[in-house]
């Protein structure tokens, strides 16, 4: 197969597939601290087969974007947040962290090595950014490793929705992803092997993905594969679920500020009952890989609830996503610090 490059590939057929764009960012956690990191070319990693991340899923990950603005130039939402996140998902697994404000300078770096990847202003794809962090080392016994590398590999990706939002079915399921004082909140690898088997059924069954209830009761939505959940009520609020075992997403507590800021709205972070979901004119999903995906349904033990429309997004999910999509592309005034621009 012959290599993409910048001038061959299509930017407007683009999914969500792994392209080697050739410059990736590595760097190395050994004798008690990060040494320099650089950016390499080679895409594999190799390390000792006792490695913890290989037994005992000692790893973490981020996901942002770097989108094309009408100037032509690069910019990034909010990656000091992501810099955060990832402190907290190591923390929790015993991993050394890797420096927030390193953490932000390596990106910039890593999509400046790859800035001709970038796709185009108007074409609706990005350069989907993805940083990670795992524990290795000559290991065997359940503890953390000693060493640790922290990488970034960037690979462009089409808009989610080609034409406009696309309202998606859900199936509510009856897996948990996390338990309910466990992993939940923090962005780490075990956290998704544990969702691939509700995500394969739902997906089976025709829904777009599975929607997991709060792991202790099973009576309240807490969140979506990789998104969390929004409602907009009659009365002009937006509710989201609120409990430790939900990641918490980036993305949510954008629309949270820019529903208050810029649409007036009360927000609320709270208790979202699956018996009181028809309190919901409107629901959605919310992450950086979509945006929002307005939500048509949710299916629970074979019932089926219809918010807004199966076919349409309905107005105040299409405020909030033109908002935070203008400001991502740069045709809508950012609130202070959530851009950082690369170029
Ligand atoms: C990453 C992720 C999200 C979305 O977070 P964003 O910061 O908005 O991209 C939601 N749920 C889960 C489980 C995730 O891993």
């Amino acid at each position: 197969m012959s290599k993409l490059t910048p001038e061959t590939i299509d930017w407007s057929n683009l999914g969500f597939s792994y392209i080697d764009t050739g410059a990736r960012f590595r760097a190395k956690f050994t004798n008690g601290a990060w040494q320099e990191g650089e950016i390499v070319s080679d895409n594999t990693v190799t390390m000792s087969e006792g490695s913890p991340v290989l037994h005992y899923g000692q790893a973490c990950f981020e996901g942002l974007k770097a989108y094309r603005t009408k100037d032509g130039e690069i910019q990034l939402f909010r990656p000091d947040q992501n810099a955060k996140r990832l402190v907290k998902s190591a923390e929790q697994l015993l991993m050394e962290p890797y420096p927030e404000d390193k953490f932000v300078e390596a990106v910039k770096q890593v999509v400046q090595a790859n800035e001709d990847w970038v796709p185009p202003y108007g074409t609706g794809a990005t350069l989907y950014i993805r940083p990670f962090l795992y524990g290795e080392g000559d290991i065997v016994g359940v503890q953390p490793a000693t060493n640790y590398t922290f990488a970034i590999f960037v690979t462009p990706v089409g808009p989610y929705f080609k034409g406009g939002l696309a309202p998606q079915d859900f199936l509510v399921t009856d897996y948990d992803r996390a338990a309910p004082q466990g992993t939940g909140a923090a962005k780490v690898g075990g956290n998704y092997a544990a969702s691939y088997l509700a995500g394969k059924e739902a997906k089976d069954a025709g829904y777009a993905d599975a929607i997991y209830l709060d792991p202790a009761t099973h009576t309240k939505i807490e969140e979506i594969g990789s998104s969390n959940f929004f409602g907009i009520t009659k009365e002009n609020q937006f509710i989201t679920p609120k409990s430790p075992s939900i990641l918490p997403s980036i993305t949510k507590y954008s629309l949270m500020h820019l529903a208050e800021t810029r649409l007036g709205m009360e927000t609320i972070e709270g208790d979202v009952y699956l018996n009181e979901i028809d309190q919901f004119v409107e629901a959605g999903a919310m992450g950086t890989a979509a945006a929002i995906t307005p939500i048509a349904s949710i299916t629970y033990h074979g019932e089926k609830h219809v918010f807004y429309s199966e076919t349409e997004a309905g107005p105040i999910t299409q405020k909030l996503y033109d908002e935070l999509i203008g400001i991502q592309f740069g045709d809508v005034e950012a609130p202070e610090g959530w851009i950082q621009t690369v170029k």
